[in-house]
């Protein structure tokens, strides 16, 4: 069975940029604009001889009501069922917000496996990022830079660790 990695996050921490590199392809629209991605896109990735499935979703508001960004979050939800691992993706230079916070919540209710990584901590001090955001509840943060590499190899060595 190929495992199915979602990266999940409100919208410009990076979650387009990560499934680039992924992938190793610039199929996902990384843009300034927030919330470029609006529906689910798929990808193949490889580490060693496991192949593994991404599938990188829109920005996430659980809390729309209508428009765009409720579509968004439709999109989202039927990502997170096809899950076998959550990447919820939070923006280390940002820091927390309660927008994470509510997302975080949502993602733990759905019993996946949940892994929260923190992007943009290039130039950061990791022991200091991942105390930041341990408060989520969510564990260990793993403290990346999806536009530089920096981590995204531990990352996908730790979500699929159980295959
Ligand atoms: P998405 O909306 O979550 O898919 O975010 P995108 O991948 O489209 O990225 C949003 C913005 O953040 C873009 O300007 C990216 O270049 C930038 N970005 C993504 N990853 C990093 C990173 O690791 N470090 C920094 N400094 N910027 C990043
Ligand atoms: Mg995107």
């Amino acid at each position: 069975m190929i495992p199915t990695l979602v990266l999940v996050g409100r919208p410009n921490v990076g979650k387009s940029t990560l499934f680039n590199r992924l992938t190793k392809t610039r199929d996902a629209l990384v843009a300034d604009l927030p919330g470029l991605t609006r529906d689910r896109h798929y990808g193949h990735g490889r580490m060693g001889n496991q192949p593994f499935l991404v599938v990188d979703t829109g920005g996430f508001e659980p809390t729309a009501k209508d428009g765009i960004v409720h579509e968004m979050a439709r999109q989202a939800e039927s990502a997170i069922a096809e899950a076998d691992v959550l990447l919820f993706i939070v923006d280390g230079r940002a820091g927390l917000t309660p927008q994470d916070q509510a997302i975080a919540d949502r993602l733990r209710k759905s019993g996946r496996p949940l892994h929260l990584v923190v992007n943009k901590a290039e130039g950061m001090v990791r022991a200091m990022v991942a105390a930041e955001f341990h408060e989520m509840g969510c564990g260990d943060p793993l403290v990346i830079s999806a536009a530089h590499g920096d981590g995204v190899r531990e990352l996908v060595e730790l979500a699929l660790e159980p295959w």
